[in-house]
Formats: structure tokens, C-alpha cells, sequence
């Protein structure tokens, strides 16, 4: 029991559909799960069609056709017209899907998150009906697999209801027949949707390996395997063969993209093997997340964050930053689900490096404000690096001013000016 997972980038086209499938008869033996994302950037655009963004009509439809062009340019050339004038069955199956999406979206807001869920799902429910179709295979619904409470956005997986769902729905399938279902999404109380936070389907197929005890689970990407560095910011950058699962959980908790961070523990917690390979060059070996003892090749491995901003609280009665003070920054953070990058206490002042936001920015001072002077610096970038050497820090920051620096035997992590 194998589960593959092939995200937006993999299927933005006819022709990165195709290559799937020819991914998935040359690679994929025995019952497998094929979970798959929107297509290219399609969560991105609906995220601009959820009900109480400013949209003039005109625009909404705008938007929404575009959409539509897009998805069904990809069927057209997929299915052509049959000699005797016959489209395909999933011209009928997108136009409903459609028709629902229009409805969504037309729909007075009742609450962003829970509208969002609602909305969004829409992208990974079209692209899998396509994909499954010319995989000519079983298209799963995973809202009736996956199960989560009703924490819309970033839903919480309730592990004993997926199991059961599981068992029931989804293993019988997949006794004879190649599995299609989406990423990212998955069934809410009261016959909602929720989703699992962006870039969630790595997690969606690590739940579902845990669950089907899968052998294996692999991530097609578009890079040749987990890098020691986003090569959107470094050049030289090398594949890692084999890391070990707390070294990718690390990494994912520090910021790299390759994963979500939620996918790494449902599958170590079974010891299955999480492959990343290129659907690119899907012949080459790919990397191996595994219960290894330590990375190899072994190298420093850096994570860069940008657009980052180093916040400053003070206590306006200049006492001391402690525990009662702590604790209502926190709250203030926990409160608006800001996510704290790096932070460092001194005597007087407790500082805190946050992605750039200025919404919640000026959340933030009203809600601290009357307690604490805020002072904050912008447009800086969070560097981690493990397995640090004194040379590598020097050549990274490169005569740049560093605001804040933290290190352990490990890892450093240094915000730096440029
Ligand atoms: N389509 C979703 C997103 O773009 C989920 C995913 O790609 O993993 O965030
Ligand atoms: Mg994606």
C-alpha cells in the first residue's frame, strides 16, 4: 500500500497531467492513494472569490470564469470530442462543480474562516475529477474520510473518526482500483468543509499513510529531492539522501518549505517511509525522510525567511519583563494566531521576530498598547542555520548589521538587516 502525493505545481497543465499519469503506471504498484492539490495557483485565486472580500460583481464573475477557462482548457485538451461528437462525462461533473462554487461565492459572508473553507475546497474537488478521469480512476470524496472538528482554516483531525472512515469507505476501494482524492480538505460537523491549513495536502497524505499503514508515502515536487537550502534563496545548494525524521520535523518547524510541518509525525509514528522525488526527473533517487541516525550527505543546512519584522515590547512602567508580563503578550499573540519566529527576553524588553503583517501589526498595538511601548523594524530576513561554523555564519551574513542572534550546539538563528 503505497500513498502519492502530487501538488499544484505538478498539475497545472494537459501536458503536467499527463506526466502524472505516466508517473503513476511506471512507479505505482499495488492498491495506492493518489492525493493531489489544485491546480497551479487556483487556491490563491479563490481565495480572492470568499464571500466578504471586496468584489464588485462584475469582478466576482470575472474571476470565477477565468477560472473556469482555465480548468476546462485543461479538460478540452485531455478529452477531446469523440469522432461521433461526444464530450466526455467530466464536462458535465465540472460544470456542476461550477455551478456550486458560483453559488458559494455568491453566499453573504457568515464568518471568514468557516466562508473560506467553504469556498477554497473547490479548487482541489475540480482538479481531482479531472485527474481521476484520466487516470480512469476511483474518485474518493475525502470529506467523508478525513474528519475534523469545526476549527475552519487550520481544522484538527479527529484521529478515531478517519480511522473508522478509513476501514469502512476506503480500504474496501482499494482492493481493485487506483485511488484519486484531494488534498487539503476534509469533512467539518453538520456536512461542512474544512481545510487543513495552506499547503496542507503533504499532511492530508501523511493521515491517510498512517491510517492505511502504508509502505511508503511519496511527495512528487518540483525539486529533486529535500535540499539543504530553497534554492529560490541559495544557489549552491545540495540534495540530502537520507534524513531522519526529527530532522525533518526540525526543519519544517523552523520554516523550510519542502513539507508541511504536520506531515512528519502521523508517519513516523507508523516508521513509514516518506520519499521526495522530482516528477521532473522522476527517474532520478530522490531523498528519503526515514528513521535514520543522522542527514547524509552530512552539510549545513540553512533556512531563510524574508520580509520579517523585529518587534521590541516594553513595559511602559519600566519594570521588568516577567512572567506576568509574559503572559499578557502571549495572550495577545495566541489571540490573533500570530506565529512567533524567534524571540529573546532581556531585563527590559522582549523582542519577537513575526513574517511582516501590518494588519495584524496594528492588531497587535491595540491590543498592548496601553501596557507596553511597541517599537518595531522591518524588512529583515530570519536565517537558521544547522551545523553552523563559524566561516559559514561569517560568509552568510557578509558584513550585514544582525539585530538578533540565538544559538545552541545545533542551530543558530540570526535576523539580519541588508
Ligand atoms: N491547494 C492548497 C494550497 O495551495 C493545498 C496544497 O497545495 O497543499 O495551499
Ligand atoms: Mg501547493
Amino acid at each position: 500500500m503505497n500513498v502519492y502525493k502530487f501538488g499544484g505545481a505538478s498539475v497545472n497543465s494537459a501536458q503536467a497531467v499527463r506526466n502524472v499519469a505516466s508517473i503513476v503506471r511506471r512507479f505505482g504498484q499495488g492498491p495506492l492513494v493518489v492525493v493531489v492539490s489544485a491546480m497551479g495557483k487556483t487556491t490563491n485565486q479563490l481565495e480572492l472569490l470568499v464571500p466578504g472580500i471586496p468584489n464588485g460583481e462584475e469582478q466576482r464573475k470575472e474571476r470565477l470564469e477565468k477560472l473556469r477557462q482555465y480548468h476546462e482548457k485543461i479538460a478540452e485538451e485531455l478529452f477531446p470530442v469523440s469522432s461521433a461528437g461526444l464530450r466526455h462525462p467530466v464536462f458535465k461533473q465540472l460544470d456542476d462543480l461550477f455551478s456550486l462554487l458560483d453559488i458559494a461565492t455568491r453566499k453573504s459572508p457568515t464568518g471568514y474562516n468557516f466562508d473560506y473553507d467553504q469556498t477554497v475546497c473547490f479548487g482541489e474537488l475540480i482538479s481531482t475529477v479531472i485527474v481521476a478521469a484520466f487516470l480512469k480512476a476511483q474518485w474518493v470524496d475525502v470529506r467523508g474520510i478525513i474528519r475534523t472538528d469545526a476549527n475552519y482554516r487550520e481544522g484538527h483531525v479527529d484521529w478515531e473518526f478517519t480511522h473508522l472512515n478509513v476501514e469502512k469507505s476506503l480500504k474496501p476501494l482499494l482492493k481493485d482500483r487506483l485511488v484519486v482524492t484531494q488534498g487539503f480538505i476534509a469533512g467539518a460537523p453538520g456536512d461542512t468543509t474544512s481545510t487543513l491549513g495552506r499547503e496542507g495536502s503533504d499532511y492530508t497524505a501523511a493521515i491517510l499513510s498512517h491510517c492505511l499503514d502504508a509502505k511508503d508515502m511519496t511527495i512528487w515536487k518540483d525539486v529533486p529531492g529535500f535540499l539543504n537550502a530553497d534554492p529560490k534563496f541559495f544557489r549552491d545548494t545540495v540534495k540530502m539522501n537520507r534524513i531522519p525524521y526529527s530532522e525533518a520535523i526540525e526543519l519544517a518547524y523552523y520554516g523550510a518549505s519542502v513539507i508541511h510541518p504536520k506531515t512528519v509525525q502521523p508517519i513516523q509514528n507508523k516508521n513509514i517511509a516518506l520519499h521526495i522525488r522530482s516528477f521532473v526527473t522522476p527517474d532520478a533517487e530522490g531523498s528519503i525522510v526515514g528513521p535514520y541516525d543522522g542527514i547524509d550527505p552530512q552539510t549545513p543546512l540553512y533556512i531563510f525567511r524574508n520580509d520579517q519584522v523585529l518587534l521590541s515590547i516594553l513595559p511602559r512602567d519600566f519594570s521588568f519583563v516577567a512572567e506576568d508580563n509574559l503572559q499578557v503578550i502571549f495572550a495577545a499573540f495566541a489571540r490573533l494566531g500570530v506565529r512567533i519566529n524567534l524571540m529573546q527576553n532581556s531585563a527590559l524588553s522582549f523582542s519577537v521576530c513575526v513574517d511582516h503583517n501590518e494588519v495584524l501589526l496594528a492588531q497587535l498595538r491595540e491590543l498592548l498598547g496601553k501596557d507596553f511601548r511597541l517599537r518595531h523594524n522591518a524588512g529583515l530576513q530570519l536565517v537558521t542555520i544547522r551545523y553552523y561554523t563559524q566561516d559559514i555564519i561569517d560568509r552568510i551574513v557578509a558584513g550585514r548589521p544582525v539585530l538578533l542572534e540565538q544559538r545552541s550546539r545545533a542551530t543558530i538563528q540570526l535576523v539580519v538587516g541588508w
